[in-house]
């Protein structure tokens, strides 16, 4: 049942990179945005470790204290952020409905969706435990902490080939675990990987376990051809078997592509619907990045002021 109705010009769904730096954005520029930060506040780098490559942070920085450094400065400006999930929309009129937690209504006249995306998992309970201590979703986050050393990496998509490559570069050897016999990504990123020598390819292979504790030290293979077991020494293991985007409740309205990501215009955030723009992970499937995320953000945020403009003088 909706029991409260509250009008805002700006409303931000999602808590990542790209949404809080839509806030900034939208709370300098006066849109007096209000934010709900979804069901993992931070987005993803809240369940990262270190954070070396986002530019200002000259020793790293640690991907939870680095989400509340953006969350306090967005708050500092002006922005209202809240706890609450955002269960449904209606982008069929203007203002756009939006239902929180499923109780509360807000009416927004414009719409910033930064929902993200989630990496998927093998759903084994080593690969939980573990997580964070040698298991991670982010080869370019976390695969300079492994220099030098032996990792795996699961997967046959184009994802995995490329974090293979990039981890061929600073890892003495890379493990490449391929389910079937063959590869799903394209034939140019699987000749790459065919023909770097420190990468060795495990086709017929699931991960029947990671090893090791408290840290990673190895990984237990399963052939699916006969269902022999092998082991191999590793102390970095990387999933890369695909991200979900969190953007099933606005399929109705928003313009996907077959994996659900939303499509934005090039070269802007605006959506098929107008006044809805979108940001980060949930459009860009390529890059991944907080920094592109944020950079994404702040374009969210100037085309929603550009847009409001056009409408309050139109
Ligand atoms: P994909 O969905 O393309 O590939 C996922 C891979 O993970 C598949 O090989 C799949 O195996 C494997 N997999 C899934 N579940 C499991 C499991 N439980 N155990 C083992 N393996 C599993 O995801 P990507 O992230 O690679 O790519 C997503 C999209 O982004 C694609 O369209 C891709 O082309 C694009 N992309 C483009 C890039 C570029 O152009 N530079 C870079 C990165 C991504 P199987 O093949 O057996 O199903």
């Amino acid at each position: 049942m909706n029991q409260e109705i509250e009008k805002v010009e700006c409303l931000i769904i999602g808590s990542g990179p790209a949404g809080f730096t839509a806030a900034i954005y939208a709370a300098r520029a006066d849109m007096k945005p209000v934010m709900y930060e979804g069901l993992q506040p931070g987005g993803q780098l809240t369940i990262t470790t270190d954070v070396e490559n986002y530019p200002g942070y000259p020793d790293g920085i640690e991907g939870p204290m680095m989400m509340d450094h953006f969350k306090k400065q967005a708050v500092r400006l002006g922005a209202d952020i809240r706890f609450g999930i955002v269960t449904s929309v209606d982008f069929s009129q203007r203002p756009f409905t939006c239902v929180v937690d499923e109780k509360k209504t807000i009416v927004a006249e414009s719409i910033i969706i930064a929902t993200g995306a989630s990496a998927k998992w093998l759903g084994i309970p080593s690969e939980q435990k573990l997580n964070g201590s040698g298991v991670s979703a982010c080869a370019v986050c976390d695969g300079f902490f492994y220099r030098g050393q032996d990792v795996a990496i699961v997967g046959a998509g184009d994802t995995a080939c490329e974090e293979a490559s990039y981890l061929a570069k600073l890892c003495n050897k890379v493990h490449m675990i391929v389910r079937r016999d063959t590869f799903r990504a394209s034939k140019a990123m699987q000749h790459r990987v065919e023909n770097t020598p420190n990468i060795e390819i495990h086709f017929n292979s699931e991960t029947d376990e990671i090893l090791g504790d408290t840290v990673v030290e190895g990984a237990r293979l399963k052939s699916t051809l006969d269902g022999s077991l092998k082991t191999i020494s590793v102390t970095g293991f990387f999933v890369a078997i695909g991200h979900t985007p969190n953007t099933s409740i606005f399929k109705p309205w928003i313009h996907m592509d077959e994996q659900g990501y939303i499509m934005t215009k090039p070269g802007s955030s605006y959506t098929n619907i107008e006044g809805v723009f979108a940001c980060g992970d949930a459009q860009d499937k390529i890059y991944r990045q907080a920094v592109t995320a944020a950079g994404s953000g702040c374009m969210a945020a100037l085309d929603a002021e550009r847009w409001l403009s056009s409408q309050h003088s139109a």
